[in-house]
């Protein structure tokens, strides 16, 4: 019998295939950068810009947890981006999200383009627009559901049956919902990109990436580019991932519990106008996210009356942190226009919502009405 979800978190799909000879029970972070040869000729490992034990037991984990062929550990989220970019050529298309993380925006619009990569932007929640921008050329859609930060959602099975009669591969970015609410490979997608650094790390205390693959044979060229750049995730930090993704689904769980409550408690706050979050039944990409996820994650993103309010919360909060990233047991609070989304162009900014008025909100796993008290007072006049 297969193993469930919660029990592959910690176990993987099976016991992993070389033996400790200490049988400690937490896998051992194998710090080194070579591995002795006994023979000449192939050794399982050899040199861990290439490979590593513990790396590569924090990539099994992964890629039973998405469904995968295999996945990818790489440095960062980015840095995990920036390998499967290199899979195009010069003159080939990448379509995607025009709300994206603003890193990837400004590694599309600004190392991509130069390397002679062409991209355009699109609203990927609507399937006409895709198929219009959609062209021969176009070799990636590359989307995030739900977006960072307006929380927009995209049908992931149209995405892939859009991309698959293109000719083209399709990444889902799963790093809000996480693969305990929601597997894109499963929906038809090619590829999934994470940034490890938010829940599957999930303590706000480590820096990772990944890439999860459907085809192993695009995994073997992932792999090739990982080693020939050398971007690939340390044993250290390879072994935080593996231990954080151990609790990720009781983490998630719990998150997520306490993210509709803030949620309802933001709603009936005075002075917040709009609450964006794929939980609440009239959120426009409710259906489509219940349809393609068991769940809606814990990243809130509301706006405020006012910037001078927006501006006061992030002062005012004492339990909830103001600082960029997401995903980790504290919650904090982020700023899109001066931190995740600074280098997203101001037009795209402007069309988006992404306004001094938008704050985002990554829930973490205190008590809900600490939380709730928090934004309160710090909302207060
Ligand atoms: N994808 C999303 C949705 C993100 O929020 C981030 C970072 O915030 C990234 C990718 C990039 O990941 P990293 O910061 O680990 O490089």
């Amino acid at each position: 019998m297969s193993r469930k979800f919660e029990t592959r978190c910690i176990h993987g799909e099976e016991a992993h295939a070389y033996e400790d000879p200490i049988r400690a029970v937490s896998f051992p972070i194998y710090q080194t950068a070579t591995f002795a040869h006994s023979v000449i000729g192939h050794e399982q490992f050899n040199y861990t810009r290439q490979d590593n034990p513990t790396r590569l037991r924090a990539e099994e984990i992964l890629a039973s947890l998405e469904g995968a062929a295999q996945a990818v550990a790489f440095a960062s989220g980015m840095a995990a981006v920036a390998a499967l970019v290199e899979l195009l050529s010069p003159g080939d298309h990448i379509l995607c999200s025009d709300d994206l993380y603003g890193g990837v925006t400004r590694l599309f619009n600004n190392i991509c383009r130069k390397n002679g990569l062409l991209v355009s932007f699109v609203d990927t929640t609507d399937a006409e627009a895709i198929a219009r921008a959609l062209r021969p050329e176009t070799k990636l859609l590359y989307i995030e559901t739900p977006s960072n930060p307006t929380m927009r959602v995209t049908d992931i099975r149209v995405c892939a049956a859009l991309a698959h009669e293109n000719g083209a591969l399709l990444a889902v970015d799963n790093t809000f919902l996480t693969p305990v609410y929601q597997r894109p490979i499963e929906l038809g997608a090619d590829i999934v990109v994470h940034s490890g650094t938010k829940y599957l790390a999930g303590h706000n205390d480590t820096i990772a990436g990944f890439l999860a693959l459907a085809d192993p044979s695009l995994a073997e060229k992932i792999r090739l580019i990982g080693k020939s750049v050398g971007s690939m995730l340390s044993p250290f930090d390879s072994w935080l991932v593996q231990r954080g993704m151990k609790t990720l689904a009781i983490r998630m769980e719990r998150a997520q519990e306490n993210a509709l409550k803030v949620a309802a408690a933001l709603r009936s706050t005075p002075r917040v106008c709009e609450v964006y979050y794929i939980g609440l039944e009239d959120h426009p990409g409710y259906a489509v996210n219940a349809r393609q996820a068991s769940g809606s994650g814990a990243m809130i993103s509301f706006r405020v009356d006012s910037e001078e309010t927006a501006r006061r919360v992030l002062q005012k909060v004492r339990l909830i942190t103001f600082a960029e990233s997401l995903g980790g047991a504290e919650s904090l609070i982020t700023y899109p226009i001066t931190q995740t989304h600074s280098d997203v162009p101001p037009e795209q900014r402007a069309r988006l919502g992404i306004d001094g008025r938008l704050l985002r909100l990554s829930v973490g796993l205190e008590d809900a009405d600490d939380l709730i008290e928090d934004l309160c007072q710090a909302l207060e006049v």
